[in-house]
């Protein structure tokens, strides 16, 4: 089965890579969607957050990178996904998961939301933490790939 993992990725930390691995043993074969617009919170531009990616994951002829605009059901739609793919850490993520998955399940019944739940040792990775720790100068390796430290320390450095 081919699912879709949506999400803004800004930027891609090792709890979102841990999802993509166990996604891919799961399923079989992932589209990993990256949300074109995320407002003025956003670190990293579209482009970079899609680099981000291709450079982090594993390569596989069975994980696909690429970007929406829109409904992420509209999107499963055009493109034949039949589930979408979401990681839970936390109580918090579960009330906000629970509410979307339900409003999915409403616009398009025929698309199942499925969770895996965070690892232990990821489940307290979030990508505005990370760039909270960043932005005052603290070390991110060991949350992120080398490519995002290195991009994330130099965004922040020249703000
Ligand atoms: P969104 O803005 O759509 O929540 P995120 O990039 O923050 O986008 O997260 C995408 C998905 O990855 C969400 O389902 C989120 O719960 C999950 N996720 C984020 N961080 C982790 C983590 N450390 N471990 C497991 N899942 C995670």
């Amino acid at each position: 089965m081919h699912a879709l993992y949506p999400g803004s990725f800004d930027p891609i930390t090792f709890g979102h890579l841990e999802i993509i691995r166990r996604g891919l043993v799961v399923f079989g074969e992932l589209t990993v969607a990256v949300a074109s617009h995320l407002g003025k919170s956003a670190v990293f531009g579209l482009d970079e957050r899609l680099d981000l990616l291709r450079v982090s994951v594993p390569a596989s002829d069975k994980l696909h990178i690429e970007s929406f605009d829109g409904l992420v059901v509209d999107y499963c739609r055009e493109h034949g996904l039949p589930v979408i793919l979401r990681g839970l850490r936390n109580g918090s993520d579960l009330d906000y998961e629970y509410q979307m998955a339900n409003t999915n399940a409403e616009l398009a019944e025929e698309i199942e939301t499925v969770f895996l739940m965070a690892g232990s040792e990821h489940s307290h990775i979030s990508s505005s933490l990370i760039k909270e720790i960043a932005s005052l100068g603290g070390d991110v390796s060991a949350f992120v790939p080398p490519a995002v430290a290195a991009q994330l320390s130099e965004r922040l450095r020249r703000k």
